[in-house]
C-alpha cells in the first residue's frame, strides 16, 4: 500500500510557523475587574427593558434580558431567520439554528480563546460580545419558534442548537427553552443538540435534556489536552472548568444518549500536537462518539487574541486525518507522524486519499449531522473559525479552485485529471 508521504512542511503564512506549538500559545492574564463593572451591574442597574430583537452595539447600553425568554441567535441563524438583513459569502443560509442563552451578568467562566469570557466584563456588556467572530443579535424565544413553527418541515435549519453558558440558571433555563421549543415543534421535523457546560451539570439534568427531546449531547472540550485544558480553560486563568468533569459528563451522556449521539467540541491550534489530538479523536471514536472540530482563530477580545491563527498546513492535516478516523474507519495507529507529532501519512492508499480529499467534505465544518448525510453537518458556523478570505472550515461544498487550494495547503500534489 502506498502512502502519501509528506517529505517537505511548507512555513504557514498566518504565523511563520507550521503548527502552533505550546511554549508558545500562552494566554494574556485576566486583569482585575472594576468593582462597578462586575456580573452585569451596569446593565442591572439601568433596568432597561427589553423590546423585540436586540441587535449588539446598536444602543448605549445593553437592555436587562435574560433566558428562557430571551436567546441570542448567531448572526447567520438571524439572517436565516430573516429577522436581521445581511448577506453571507458564498452562502444562502445556515442549516443549524445556533441559541446561546443569556444573562446581564454573562458567562461567569474566563475561558482565554473565548469572546464570552468574564474578564470582558471590564469593558463589554455580555449582548455585546462577539463570540466566534461575530454579533449575536438577541431576541425574544417566542419570536424564533413563532416563525420556525409555521412550517417546520420546510425550514432552512436541519437542526437546532441550545448553547449552555456557565451561570447558575444555566440547566433550568436550557430545560426551558427546550421545553418551550418541542411543545410547538416536532423534534423529529427539527432535531435538537445541546452543547453543554457540564461544570454545574449532574447526570440527572443530562437524562432530563434526552427526557424533553434533545437528539444529541455534547461537550465543548475544547482543549486537546488535561494541560491545555487548565490553562485555557481552568486554574490557568481563573476560571472554573475541570478536565475530568468535562469526561464524566461526557461518559453520563453516552450512556443516556448512546452511540453516535454525544461528541465532543475540540479546538485545533491551541498548543497540542496532531499526535495528540488525533489520539483524542481515537478515544471519541472508540467510545461511540464524534468528534467537532474547530480552527483556532485569536478572537478579538479574548486573553489569546495576541496569538496567531491555526496554519491552514496543521489544520488541514487534523482536518483530514479526522475525517478518516471519524467516518473511513482509518486508525490513529494506522497514520505516521514525525518527531513533532505531525502527520506524515494518513494509512490508506494514495487512491483513496485522492478520492477522499477531492471529495471536499472532509474540508467542510464539523458538526452534529443534518439532513443531507451523516457525514455533512448542520451545524455549519459560516466563518466562524476563519475569515472568508483565507476559509478554515468550509460552510459549503469546495469548488474545485478550493480543493486545489486545500491540495496545496496538504503539500499533496494535485491528482492528475
Ligand atoms: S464556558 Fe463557554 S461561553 Fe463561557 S467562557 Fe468558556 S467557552 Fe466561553
Amino acid at each position: 500500500m502506498g502512502c502519501i508521504e509528506q517529505k517537505t512542511t511548507p512555513a504557514s503564512k498566518d504565523s511563520g510557523h507550521d503548527f502552533n506549538a505550546f511554549e508558545e500559545m500562552q494566554p494574556r492574564r485576566p486583569e482585575k475587574t472594576p468593582v462597578d463593572r462586575r456580573n452585569g451591574k451596569q446593565v442591572k442597574a439601568n433596568d432597561i427593558p427589553p423590546e423585540g430583537v436586540y441587535l449588539p452595539n446598536n444602543n448605549i447600553l445593553a437592555p436587562h434580558m435574560k433566558s428562557p425568554d430571551y436567546v441570542q441567535l448567531s448572526n447567520a441563524a438571524a439572517i436565516t431567520l430573516g429577522i436581521m438583513g445581511g448577506r453571507m459569502h458564498r452562502c444562502e443560509c445556515t442549516r443549524c439554528l445556533n441559541l446561546l442563552l443569556t444573562y446581564p451578568e454573562g458567562c461567569r467562566a474566563n475561558c482565554a480563546y473565548c469572546g464570552l469570557a468574564r474578564h470582558r466584563e471590564a469593558e463589554r456588556d455580555y449582548a455585546d460580545r462577539n463570540f466566534i467572530r461575530v454579533d449575536w443579535p438577541a431576541v425574544p424565544m417566542t419570536d424564533v419558534v413563532d416563525i420556525v413553527a409555521k412550517d417546520p418541515e420546510n425550514s432552512p435549519f436541519h437542526r437546532m442548537c441550545i448553547s449552555m453558558i456557565t451561570h447558575p440558571r444555566s440547566e433550568q433555563d436550557t430545560f426551558a427553552v427546550l421545553e418551550q421549543w418541542t411543545d410547538r415543534i416536532d423534534p423529529e421535523a427539527i432535531p435538537v443538540s445541546i452543547l453543554s457546560n457540564p461544570t454545574t451539570m449532574t447526570r440527572a439534568d443530562v437524562q432530563r435534556t434526552r427526557d424533553l427531546g434533545a437528539d444529541i449531547f455534547t461537550v465543548a472540550l475544547d482543549a486537546a489536552t488535561p494541560e491545555l485544558f487548565d490553562r485555557t480553560r481552568g486554574k490557568g486563568v481563573q476560571s472554573p472548568h475541570k478536565w475530568k468533569k468535562y469526561w464524566d459528563i461526557m461518559l453520563e451522556a453516552r450512556d443516556i444518549f448512546g452511540p453516535q449521539k454525544f461528541g465532543a467540541h475540540i479546538i485545533v491550534g491551541m498548543g497540542e500536537t496532531e499526535y495528540e489530538v488525533l489520539n483524542l479523536v481515537q478515544e471519541l471514536v472508540d467510545l461511540g462518539g464524534h468528534s467537532h472540530m474547530f480552527c483556532f482563530f485569536p478572537e478579538n477580545g479574548s486573553l489569546m487574541d495576541h496569538l496567531p491563527a491555526t496554519p491552514r498546513d496543521q489544520w488541514r492535516r487534523v482536518q483530514l486525518a479526522r475525517y478518516l478516523i471519524d467516518y473511513r474507519g482509518v486508525r490513529v495507529d494506522h497514520m505516521r507522524f514525525d518527531e513533532a507529532g505531525r502527520v506524515r501519512s494518513y494509512g490508506i492508499s494514495d487512491a483513496e486519499l485522492s478520492e477522499v480529499i477531492d471529495a471536499g467534505i472532509a474540508f467542510r465544518t464539523s458538526g452534529c449531522p443534518g439532513k443531507f448525510q451523516d457525514d455533512i453537518s448542520a451545524c455549519d458556523r459560516p466563518y466562524g473559525d476563519s475569515p472568508p478570505s483565507n476559509i478554515a472550515s468550509y460552510p459549503f461544498q469546495p469548488n474545485k479552485k478550493d480543493l486545489k487550494k486545500i491540495r496545496k495547503q496538504l503539500d499533496i500534489p494535485v491528482a492528475v485529471e
